[in-house]
């Protein structure tokens, strides 16, 4: 008797922590950018931080399945390697910190130079699997609309 009371105990405040630790959890309804098969999954997140893939069960392309890099290959989002700020390189060849705005005026420089000296089509853009299809698709306008060509192709692919 005493035995049960305590198990029953026991199997309340466990639920109890289990249910705590899940209101912690959020889960977002995205697609996979990783090609172009657009398979649904739900990302899961705590503190803001990516800690799960879920499938969608109802997602149309997938029906519940994802395959190895779309389910596990999440953990560069938050790694400590990835750039979080614009490097320019130097007449010495090498890279250091450097605002937005000094980071981009070289980009358009660099762009407009190859352009005078080899045309449009010297323009090539390749588009990263690893961010939203909104970016992608500003990809895209940026390579058609600010070049003017169709040199325009994904990681997936490139
Ligand atoms: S889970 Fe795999 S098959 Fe599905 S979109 Fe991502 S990379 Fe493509």
């Amino acid at each position: 008797m005493t035995k049960d009371i305590l198990m029953n105990k026991t199997a309340s405040s466990s639920a109890f922590s289990e249910q705590r630790r899940i209101q912690h959890f959020k889960t977002t309804r995205t697609i996979c950018g990783y090609c172009g098969v657009g398979c649904a999954l739900d990302l899961v997140t705590r503190d803001n931080r990516i800690i799960a893939v879920h499938p969608a069960f109802d997602g149309p392309a997938n029906e519940g399945a994802l395959c190895v890099k779309g389910q596990f290959a999440y953990d560069y989002v938050h790694h400590a390697d990835r750039l979080t700020y614009p490097l320019v390189r130097g007449a010495d060849g090498q890279l250091r910190r450097a605002t937005w705005d000094a980071a981009l005026e070289r980009a358009a420089q660099g762009f407009l130079d190859v352009m005078q000296k080899h045309g449009r089509h010297a323009a090539y853009g390749v588009a990263s699997g690893r961010t939203p299809s909104e970016a992608n698709y500003m990809m895209q306008k940026f390579i058609r609309v600010g070049f003017g060509t169709n040199y325009i192709d994904n990681c997936s692919r490139a």
